[in-house]
């Protein structure tokens, strides 16, 4: 599992003990910028788009803020017990060309270029971008994998119909899947829901429809562990994939996002929720809706960045199982 560090590796972060954080070209990690994907196992790629938001924008920017605080990650991973990047081999493919006036022309560029990624077995690991972009991530992932067992982390269900008559939003992206049959939803969950709702009966719809829904409230009464376990059951043996928006996390945490929400996880309490899912199958991540010009003190790109190294070992603890 581990390496002696300094070994020739195609794949590895620049050395930070011999060149400084702060000297370019900035990657994620310090990883080598790549679009030849022979070798690599587990790609970084950005999706800087957010023509999908309905409320405040600037997670155009996120994947750049995302790099930026990334440069501060170092090589083990003390939590997991794992050396990410010595298990996988990870290159930063830098970011999909979307367009940002058109959602379609963006879904199409996104599934171009994830068709070539899952051909290959290779797993990406996206930063957005807003939540929209995840529904073709979740289509290439279906096409090579089949129905997947969704983990969807979030302030909000993200199940609405539609928004201003448009039905690819970034809060319609879960409702998209299911009727695309992308998802199955009797092993797939909704974690961390919270705030005010647009209908009484908006969860109990999202559950008759066969998903799962753990609540902020659920949370705190249960306990982190106890909701892992759940996740791990609702999963069973399924394939995989993770979608993190950083509005799960509380304001305090996490300020620069779109759509804030009260009330929702510290950094730490989303540490142990990804740390209790170690040992699924996951064939995806993604980390969506960081809108750095909402942020302070680069707080939320900063905690991004570290979820993005925990979704790293994760799939590097499967790898060297
Ligand atoms: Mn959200
Ligand atoms: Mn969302």
């Amino acid at each position: 599992m581990s390496r002696n560090t300094g070994e020739a590796k195609r794949f590895y972060p620049a050395d930070s003990l011999k060149s400084p954080r702060f000297t370019g070209p900035y990657t994620f990690a310090r990883l080598p910028h790549t679009r030849d994907l022979d070798g690599v196992d587990t790609l970084f790629i950005g999706v800087p788009f957010d023509g999908g938001v309905v409320f405040r924008p600037g997670a155009r920017f996120g994947p750049a803020a995302v790099r930026q605080a990334s440069l501060l990650l170092r090589l083990y991973n003390p939590y997991l017990r794992v050396k990410p990047f010595d298990v996988l081999n990870v290159a930063d493919y830098g970011d999909i060309n979307i367009v940002p006036s058109s959602v379609e022309s963006t879904y199409q560029a996104i599934s171009h270029e994830l068709e070539a990624v899952h051909r290959r077995r290779i797993t990406p690991v996206v930063c957005g971008g807003d939540h929209s972009i995840t529904l073709p991530l979740l289509r290439e992932a279906s096409k090579a994998y089949g129905k997947l067992a969704l983990i969807h982390i979030d302030a909000h269900l993200d199940m609405v119909d539609q928004h201003f008559s448009q039905k690819y939003t970034h809060g319609t992206v879960f409702r998209r899947a299911y009727e695309e049959g992308l998802i199955d939803p009797h092993s797939s969950v909704h974690v961390g829901i919270r705030g005010s709702l647009f209908s009484e009966d908006e969860i109990s719809e999202t559950e008759s429809l066969g998903f799962q829904v753990i609540t902020m409230r659920s949370i705190e009464e249960m306990g982190i562990e106890a909701v892992c376990d759940q996740i791990r059951r609702r999963v069973g043996g399924g394939v995989a994939y993770l979608s993190f928006d950083i509005d799960a996390c509380d304001p305090s945490c996490a300020p620069g996002t779109g759509t804030p929400e009260i009330g929702g996880l510290s950094s730490r309490e989303a540490l142990r929720l990804l740390h209790g899912l170690a040992g699924l199958e996951f064939v995806g991540f993604d980390l969506v809706e960081v809108s750095p010009p909402y942020d302070h003190g680069e707080i939320t790109a900063f905690l991004a960045a570290n979820i993005i190294y925990e979704f790293l070992s994760l799939k590097a603890l499967t790898k060297s199982g």
